[in-house]
Order: structure tokens, then sequence, then C-alpha cells
């Protein structure tokens, strides 16, 4: 019974305030199409709310991976990889040996005006555990410069050779102002296992967020340019998208 009533007091309210929303509705529609409104912008609809995409801080990726690419520059492999990028669009993060860039400098000036990351690997490629502080701050130091010259940017990041690390290399590191990067999946392409090795184990241990590590120099990086390609290819389909670190 009182289920009843309620039913047809609702009933009797609906047809009016249906009504309202009606006339509220229509209220709203003709002030967001008045001309005024748009004048006050001062231009077009277009002018006023340009589309997100044109902004100049697009919002970052949902799935990074971020390839790098060590011990180079190297004038034989280094291009090809670049190559490689350039066709995925894919940018990486290449730590370089000073005197490799001593070397090579149009490589290291190569690399950046692609759009990459190129950061520190130490001048000789030394087990930073190992030196004494003078010689710590001449191997990061002298790399800086070398790469700095060329690139205009002096690097953030370091990556000791090795990946030897403790705290004292830490603690040097942080002083100079470095970040020491390590890597999550190791592609172990310097043991040279054959490009499908390389590719099932890199393919294996990717999650979004990790960091690859490859190398353009320090040997023969056939089988490293080899398995790319795949990499890539794949790790795209699966909605990844390539960005430097540092
Ligand atoms: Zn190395």
């Amino acid at each position: 019974m009182i289920a009843r009533v309620r039913t047809e007091h609702l009933r009797s309210l609906a047809a009016p305030a249906a009504l309202l929303l009606s006339v509220l509705i229509i209220v709203l529609i003709s002030f967001a199409n008045s001309p005024g409104r748009h004048n006050k912008a001062g231009g077009s609809p277009a002018a006023a709310a340009p589309p997100a995409k044109a902004g100049t801080t697009p919002a970052p990726p949902a799935k990074p991976v971020y390839l790098t690419f060590d011990d180079g520059p190297e004038p034989k492999y280094t291009p090809q990889i670049l190559a490689i990028l350039r066709t995925f669009e894919a940018k990486a993060t290449f730590f370089e040996v000073g005197r490799n860039v001593e070397k090579h400098p149009d490589l290291t000036k190569r690399i950046h005006a692609d759009g990459h990351s190129v950061q520190n690997h130490t001048w000789t490629h030394a087990d930073l555990r190992l030196l004494s502080w003078p010689k710590f701050e001449e191997q990061v130091s002298d790399t800086d410069r070398a790469i700095q010259a060329q690139t205009a940017v002096t690097p953030r990041c370091v990556r000791p050779p090795y990946g030897a690390v403790n705290k004292l290399v830490q603690t040097r590191a942080t002083g100079l102002g470095k970040k020491l990067t390590l890597w999550d999946v190791d592609s172990r392409d310097w043991t040279r296992p054959g490009a499908a090795a390389i590719t099932k184990r890199v393919l294996a241990g990717v999650k979004p967020g990790t960091v690859i590590l490859f190398h353009d120099g320090g040997g023969d990086r056939t089988q490293t340019i080899a398995a790319l390609p795949t990499i890539l290819k794949t790790l795209r389909a699966r909605g990844y998208s390539f960005v430097a670190v540092c």
C-alpha cells in the first residue's frame, strides 16, 4: 500500500520534473553555442582549445622500455644500430667510453643529432672500485668533457663498467652529481650466443620500465645487429615505446 502511494506520488512529480530538465538543457545548449562566448576567447573554438596532442609536453608512454648500448662509439657497428633505431623510431641511450669518443667524435655527434641520449661509461672502461679518488674523478670528468664537446650536453648518468659498484663508488658518483645507471635485462650479446638467443633472452625479460643492456662497441656486434629488428618489432607489437634514459 505504501509502495503504491509512493509510486503514484513519484509519477505525479515526474512530468513537471522532466519539463524542467528539458528547459534547462535547452538553455545550456543555447548558451554554449552563443557566438559571444567564442568571440570573448578571441578566435575560433579550435584556437581557444587546441587538441591535446599539439602540446609540447606529451604524457609519458604507458609502457616504456629503455634500450642501452655500451662501449662505443664504434665506426662499424654504431651506424648500423642507428639505422635500425631510426627505422623503428626508437630512442636509446649510449653509454660511451671516453677514449672512443675521442677517436670517433663525429659518431657521438651523430648519435646525439639522431635524438638519442649520450652518457658516461668512463674513459678507459675502468673498474671504478679499484681507483683512487683522483683517478676516479679523471675517468668520469674527462669522458664528460669529450661528450660535452660533441653534444653540448653534460652526461648526468654514469654506467659503471662491468656493473662494478660498491658504497664508495656510489658516494663518489653522487659527489660528482652523477646517477649510477645499471640495467634490468642483460642481453649478454657480448658472449655472442647467436642472434636467436639474444632475442629470446631479451623478449623473455622485458616488462614496462625495463632497462636492457646491449653493446655497440668492444667487439664483434654482428649478432646484436641481427637480433635488434626482431626485438624492436616484437616489443612494438606488444605496445612498448622506446625511450632514452638520463
Ligand atoms: Zn662496458
